[in-house]
């Protein structure tokens, strides 16, 4: 396994593969690996004959206030992980390598944003968008692989490479979680042991909305209604948002219809955790 930490050689590394005809899969995260990566590893490589994975705590997708300084880290564990499923290169930069002087280009995320994490977090999918490109540049990669768990991310990457034509296919990997429902996320870490207790309601919620669906239900604000009562009566976070939209427009839906998803967004004291069910019409859960 390689480890590289300058954009340049990983560009260069990455070319030679590309002039070999080899097949490049790539998977962006931000470190603390768990078995949710695992799983966007492991999807890698069965499907290409390299693999990519960059760590990399991109600060242009925190915005102030948010848990940047905080964010968890262990280089170490991450590379043991990558070693063990055959990782090929791990590219682990730093931020003044990423970014010498303040960018003079940014892109700007215009639909798909204003609902969801997007709403409560300005600015975020700009440098989600941001880092991707620069990353998809050095990588030149054929697939690139994001979990379900962020299901607007996924949305907002497929209209990333649509837009401007990025020859990657996107591909979206079902949510890895814990025997108790919790999906797997490096922010769990900070949930206390009470709030790791109630943590699992979120899910449970969302299941009960998603067969309130599957038994009929047509009015969408009573779904929300009864994923709001729940989480309520069963954690002591702090609501950010509910919502059931259209998947991957996500725009408003009046009654079920196509491909929706229905997400929330959970704030404990010292984390603040995301949930989502993208399914049918009819309640059946269907990937991306
Ligand atoms: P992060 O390191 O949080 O930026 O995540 C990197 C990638 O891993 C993103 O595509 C996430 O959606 C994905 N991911 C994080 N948690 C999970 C999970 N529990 N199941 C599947 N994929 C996940």
């Amino acid at each position: 396994m390689k480890i590289i930490e300058s954009p340049e050689e990983l560009q260069k590394e990455t070319s030679n593969y590309r002039v070999q005809g080899k097949k490049i899969g790539f998977v962006p995260t931000m470190g603390f690996l768990h078995e949710g990566h695992e799983q966007l590893i492991s999807q890698a490589k069965k499907q290409n004959e390299i693999v990519v994975l960059s760590i990399f705590v991109n600060p242009l997708q925190f915005g102030e206030g948010e848990d940047l300084d905080h964010y968890p880290r262990d280089e170490k564990h991450d590379r043991e992980v990558a070693r063990r499923l055959g990782v090929d290169i791990i590219f682990f930069p730093t931020v003044k390598s990423m970014y010498p002087s303040e960018p003079a280009i940014k892109l700007s995320v215009t639909k798909r944003t204003n609902v969801l994490c997007g709403k409560s977090r300005p600015g975020h999918f700009d440098g989600v968008v941001t880092v991707l490109a620069k990353l998809f540049h050095l990588c030149q990669p054929s697939a690139a692989y994001f979990g379900m768990k962020d299901a607007q991310q996924v949305a907002v990457v497929k209209a990333l490479v649509d837009d401007l034509n990025f020859p990657v296919e996107i591909v979206p990997v079902p949510t890895v979680r814990e025997k108790d429902g919790l999906a797997k996320s490096s922010r769990n870490v900070n949930l206390s042991p009470h709030e790791r207790e109630e943590a699992p309601a979120i899910q449970k919620a969302l299941q009960k909305g998603r067969k309130m669906i599957k038994n009929g239900e047509k009015d969408i604000q009573s779904v929300k209604t009864a994923v709001n009562t729940f989480i309520e009566n069963n954690t002591h976070g702090k609501i950010d948002y509910i919502e059931l939209l259209s998947y991957p427009n996500l725009e408003p839906v009046d009654r079920p219809a196509g491909k929706m998803i229905l997400a929330t967004a959970v704030k404990f004291e010292k984390a603040r955790l995301i949930d989502n069910l993208v399914f049918d019409s009819n309640g059946e859960i269907t990937i991306g």
